[in-house]
């Protein structure tokens, strides 16, 4: 079940990437690296306005270790939380854009628009409950 991370491939890894593994996407799917600055970023965080380094500048310190701490931090909990939220089922897709529909035309940014689908989800609460 593990993959093991250590030492199957010591061989120099190809130097496209610094520090940077494919591999840990497939466990931290919304890491995001930037080749060009070798920073990774949190997509969730970043999503969500927060304002640690995932968010903002991008983390220069590329490494598993920086990544499972970053997962362990309140902003990261947060964001994920949220993202939950967004992913809203096929039926209330068209809740959604009314959502989206509404903020337009309130002048609302759109990064604002998981709090509000969070506050759908409170008023809404026929898919909150799932088990
Ligand atoms: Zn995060």
């Amino acid at each position: 079940m593990s993959s093991n991370i250590n030492n199957t491939t010591s061989q120099q890894i190809k130097h496209v990437n610094r520090n940077f593994r494919q591999s840990w996407k497939d466990e931290y799917p919304w890491l995001e690296y930037d080749s060009l600055n070798s920073r990774i970023f949190c997509t969730l965080c970043r999503a969500c306005n927060k304002k640690n380094n995932f968010a903002k500048d991008g983390s220069k310190n590329i490494k598993l270790y920086t990544i499972k701490e970053h997962v362990k931090t309140k902003d990261h909990i947060d964001s994920h939380k949220k993202e939950e939220i967004i992913i809203v089922p096929p039926g209330h897709v068209i809740s959604l854009m009314k959502i989206v529909y509404f903020m337009t035309q309130n002048d609302i940014p759109l990064n604002k628009i998981k709090p509000l689908t969070q506050l759908s989800r409170a008023i809404d609460i026929t898919y909150v409950d799932n088990g």
